[in-house]
Order: C-alpha cells, then structure tokens, then sequence
C-alpha cells in the first residue's frame, strides 16, 4: 500500500473535546504507523461560531498530547476561491444547478411534505432551469442521482449502503456564496490526497453524499473508518454532565499527557486485554482493525489508575517540571527550598496526580504550617521531648547527611532508648510535615536537609513545652 495521507478536521467552535482528541489521536498514530503524513485542518466555514481562541485550544490540545502535524494546519475560510472554482466547474459540466427557490419557499414547501407525511426533500424545482437569471440570488445544488445506492465498506462499521432517493440535491453554495460543510469537506479531502478518513461517526449519513461528490469530480473515493462516539458512565453521549470533557481541563487537573493518550486510545481499540501502552508502543501495535464497533464509556477511575502509573514510572525530572507551574499556582517559590526532583521522588508513589503532587509538596515549601490538632495532640507529648532532645544531637553530627546515615541514627536512637521506632517516628512526621501523611521520614529528613530539619524538630520541641 503506498502511504496513506490522513488529516483531522475540527470545527474551531470550542475547546478541543476528548472524542475530537481521540479521533486526532487514532489519525496521528495511523500516519506514523505507516509513515503516512498527517495532516491539520481547520473547518472553520461556520464564521458565527468559530473563534480564534478555539483554533488556539486546539492547537494547544495537539501540542500537548504530542500530537504533531506534517502539513498545516490549513483553514477553510483561506479556501473559498478553491471551492468557487470547484462550483463553476460542476455547473459547467452540468453536475449543478443553480436553484432560486427563496428560503421562504423552501419552508413553505418543507411544511407541506411534513404535513402530507413526506420526506422534506427537495423538489427539484430548479433542477431542470435552462435559464440562468443573473439579478437574482441563487444557490447552487448539486444534481445527485435519484437512483441506485452509494454504498462503502466502512473500516470500523463494515458495509454501509444508502439509497440515492434517500439523498437531496445538497446545496453546495449558499445564496450568500459561502460553501457548505458537506462540500468542502469533499473539496479538501480530495484536493489533500487524502486516503483514509478517521471521524467521528455523527458523519456516517453525510458520507453517501461525499461519496457522490467525488465520483461527480472525478477523484478517487477514500476509504472510510467512522468511530464510534464517547459515552458516560449512563450511557449517554459524553457531555460536561459527566465531568470534564476538555482535553486541557485534564492537564489543570494534573494528568500526564501520556496517561490520557494511553486512556483515549484504549477508549476505543484494544490489543487483547493490555492497558499500559508507550507512544512507541502503539505506533507499532494501533491499526482501525482492532477499533472497537461499540461505543466506549468513558471511566475516570481507570484514567486515574493509568495516571497513578505514569506517575510512579516517570522520569522525576520531567515530572518537576510539569509540577512546577501547579506549585506556583499554590504560591511556592521553587527556587528556595529543597530540590524539586527529590521532592518528586518522594512523592512519585503516592500522588495520582500533579495536583494531588503538587498539594502533597506543599510542606516541604512552607514551615510556618499549623500541626493537625488531633496528630499533635496524639504525638507532641512530653515523653518525646527527651527522644528530640536526642534526636537533634544525632543529626546535628550526621556527615554526609543522607537516607542511610539519617535510618542508622534513628535505629541508634531506638536502640539506646530501648524504644521502638513507632514510639518516635509518628512524632517526628507530625513535626516535620503537621500531620500523619507523608513520605518516609527518612526521605523527607534527607530532601528538607539538616538546618530545615533541626528547625522543625527545635519548633516542634518549643511547642510541646508551651
Ligand atoms: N469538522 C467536522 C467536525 O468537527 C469533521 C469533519 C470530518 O472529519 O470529516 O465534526
């Protein structure tokens, strides 16, 4: 097979939805599975709805899914002078026709057909005008056939067949001159090479109607592969009643950009019954075969679950500086303080999230916290004050000062003490952190460094002496 050509077309009318992420992401994997190209294009023919800062929530959505283009992106309102010319040539070659009918006209006959219990199509009014009547408004249809059926073998949906009388004489220009959605789609498509199309499958029935423009033109039909929608947990179409649907809104809620690739791929093809997938991975594995028929249910728990995963496994650098911008939206100065990478190490167990990281690292940065009441009651007593005492010692000697040397002096401790480490450890967390959660305390010893840690457990001692 030569290499297919695939493309994502998002209308630019919100933010980038996670099925539109979904459908870029299959195309995406697609072209790079076959060294294909991919290609960006914005429909954004709809002036009314259309907006700047939706192009940019979707590019900024691809950016950060990783989802590169080769070509574009390429908008649609740049192209009207390529849809004219593709008008004028269907109406010389007789494939269209110029219809008058007013849009009054038309609802009054639309009424009509509803009320005598017909399909409101067309009538055909203009279809057989010879005359063309330059003063007044036109649109131009196209003239489809009435006969016979337009059929494709849809790559997830299997065969799809639809009777031409079904189909109206689709406008294809509106009185105003602007191009309606149906043709430039075909326009595109076919001027773009493109070989595949990967969509969503709200555009299974205005397949039928692409297909008779291609043949109307003359270029070669592409292959089809329609996926199927994104459900709720209630079986209904996926919708902010559900939680989040903005693929940005998941990096503000502290998901990894590998973790939602991972899941939005998985919410619709499988690859027997793996979950955990690399990018390099699913280049290799992914192919529209394996795309499910049945639509799939979007589960924010197993999102988590996969997030927890790319969390525990990411390279801690990175992770810092994803972390970074969810620390200063919490008013930490990363550049005092301890180091952020082992910071994330700490923690990289134990947050399923940026934010849930971000919320868990807020101790290291700050030491003016309050204890938790009920931690401090249980723990700052007076018999630790004595362990404290000798606990500073110990780790005012400690060189190097790191994990091995802080558990061999807390061992020491115990040992001489004859205590156990529970007898100790709790009221040493709840004096470096304020409460009874966190990482080990070894590890946050070594992370907060020597004077940090002298100074909480100095704190801690004056408190339980007030
Ligand atoms: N612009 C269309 C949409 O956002 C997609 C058209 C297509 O993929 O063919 O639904």
């Amino acid at each position: 097979m030569s290499q297919p050509r695939l493309r994502f077309a998002p209308s630019p009318t919100g933010y980038l939805h996670v099925g539109g992420a979904r459908t870029a992401l299959f195309n995406w994997l697609l072209a790079k599975k076959e060294q294909g190209t991919f290609i960006l294009r914005i429909e954004d023919t709809d002036v009314a709805r259309s907006t700047e800062e939706s192009v940019n929530a979707i590019f900024e959505g691809m950016r950060w899914l990783g989802l590169d283009w080769n070509e574009g992106p390429f908008f649609q309102t740049e192209r009207f002078p390529v849809y004219r010319e593709f008008v004028e040539k269907l109406l010389a070659e007789g494939k269209a026709y110029r219809c008058y009918c007013t849009p009054e006209e038309l609802e009054a006959k639309r009424e009509l057909a509803m009320k005598e219990g017909r399909k409101p199509k067309y009538d055909g009014t203009c279809r057989s005008l010879r005359a063309v009547t330059p003063e007044r408004p036109f649109a131009v249809r196209f003239r489809a056939p009435h006969d016979g059926i337009t059929a494709f073998n849809d790559l997830v949906k299997g065969p799809i067949s639809f009777n031409n009388e079904e189909l109206d004489d689709l406008i294809i220009q509106r009185s105003d001159g602007t191009p309606t959605y149906n043709f430039t789609v075909v326009i595109d498509d076919a001027t773009m090479a493109i070989t595949t199309v990967i969509r969503g499958d709200d555009h299974v029935n205005n397949t039928p109607r692409q297909i008779l423009l291609y043949e109307a033109l003359g270029y070669p039909v592409p292959q089809f592969a329609h996926v199927p929608m994104i459900l709720g947990a209630d079986k209904t179409r996926l919708s902010k009643r559900h939680g989040a649907t903005s693929v940005m809104a998941y990096r503000d809620m502290g998901f990894l950009p590998e973790a939602m690739v991972n899941y939005l791929v998985r919410l619709g093809w499988s690859y027997g019954d793996e979950e955990i997938f690399s990018r390099e991975e699913l280049v290799q594995k992914f192919s529209i075969e394996n795309v499910g028929r049945s639509a799939g249910v979007f589960n924010p728990d197993k999102l988590l679950w996969l997030n927890a995963h790319y969390i525990k496994t990411g390279d801690p650098v990175r992770l810092a500086d994803l972390l970074t911008p969810f620390l200063h939206e919490r008013n930490v100065d990363t550049s005092q303080g301890p180091d952020l990478t082992m910071v994330v190490r700490t923690l990289q167990e134990r947050s399923r999230t940026l934010v849930e990281m971000a919320d868990g690292a807020l101790f290291y940065f700050r030491d003016d916290f309050a204890y938790e009441e009920e931690a401090a009651a249980k723990f700052l007593k007076a018999d630790v004050d004595p362990l404290f005492e000798e606990l500073l010692l110990h780790l005012r000697n400690l060189d190097p000062f790191n994990q091995s040397g802080i558990e061999a002096a807390f061992k020491e401790l115990c040992s001489a003490r004859g205590i156990k480490l529970g007898q100790i450890g709790p009221a040493v967390r709840v004096a470096l952190c304020g409460g009874t959660t966190s990482p080990g305390i070894y590890e946050v010893i070594e992370v907060l460094g020597k004077n940090e840690s002298l100074k909480r457990i100095s704190r801690a001692l004056d408190f339980l002496r007030r």
